[in-house]
């Protein structure tokens, strides 16, 4: 729970009367100390790519930049600079997206299967570079009122994460259930859960992945393309339809994210 920090404010009315107004800040206080922080872990996370694209450029501009080896391998570490750079804002333009439309509901009916199958095609480049095989294992099941792209979004980040930290384990798993009941939710639910067989996590980062920028592993992550907004995004999403994210992991055993959405 967060410290109060009361505003006082004593204002002298009309000769003897004075009125004094307490107001909790505490809230606001977090929001602006976030907001902060926020920018700080932007600002930071930009100036890294682009303070190695100066040092490049002013290595080729000088007598180095004549050697053909040396300028192709300096290009190809800059375009890989700027890569992380256009995803990196891609994702904090996706974050802000769904944080400014929170309170919207979304509208339409997505099958899950057709998310999934369209999320595959499109991760096919980094499932054959992982060397692993993706199972699924998807029932019928019914449409789920949602946003079709967003959705796209939270299985592309999850599936893309279980290549990503779950390489070393040969497979990953999708599985795909309908539960009539599910304590918590006032009717059916479609559970949908992605399962690697990689490093897994020490349970005691687990309450900390959806934060905006949080990593267990920053030079990791970043040298396979993270940016730590991943889930923070998958986060969002699904609480914009009033679902969930469910994450079990043990170190060395891979790990398992579960989505939780409401069938209505
Ligand atoms: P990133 O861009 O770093 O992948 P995410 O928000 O998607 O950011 O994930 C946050 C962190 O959670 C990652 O940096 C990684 O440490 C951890 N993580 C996410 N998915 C997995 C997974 N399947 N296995 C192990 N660790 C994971």
């Amino acid at each position: 729970q967060a410290e109060s920090i009361w505003q006082v404010t004593a204002r002298r009315m009309d000769g003897a009367r004075i009125v004094i107004a307490l107001r909790d800040t505490s809230e606001l206080e977090a929001a602006s100390a976030q907001r902060r922080d926020f920018v700080a872990n932007v600002s930071h996370e930009l100036r890294s790519p682009l303070t190695v694209l100066a040092g490049f450029i002013e290595t080729l501009q000088g007598p180095a930049g004549d050697d053909p080896q040396t300028r192709t391998e300096f290009l190809g570490i800059m375009a890989e600079q700027a890569a992380r750079m256009t995803g990196l804002v891609a994702d904090l333009l996706s974050l802000s997206r769904v944080e400014s439309v929170e309170k919207i509901r979304p509208r339409g009916m997505v099958a899950l299967e057709g998310v999934i199958r369209a999320t595959l095609a499109a991760l096919r480049p980094q499932i054959e570079n992982a060397g692993l095989t993706v199972t699924c294992d998807l029932p019928d099941m019914p449409e789920i009122p949602g946003d079709y792209d967003q959705l796209v979004q939270v299985y592309h980040n999850l599936i893309e994460n279980a290549l990503k930290y779950g390489a070393s384990g040969g497979r990953v798993e999708i599985t795909g259930q309908h539960i009539a009941n599910m304590p918590g939710y006032d009717g059916a639910v479609l559970r949908l859960s992605i399962r690697d067989y990689g490093e897994g996590i020490e349970p005691i980062y687990i309450p900390r992945l959806t934060e905006r920028f949080y990593r267990v592993d920053k030079a990791r992550s970043r040298d396979s393309g993270g940016t730590g907004l991943g889930l923070a995004i998958v986060k969002h999403i699904l609480g914009r339809h009033r679902g969930r994210l469910i994450i079990q992991s043990q170190p060395g055993q891979g790990a398992r994210f579960d989505t939780i959405l409401p069938c209505r």
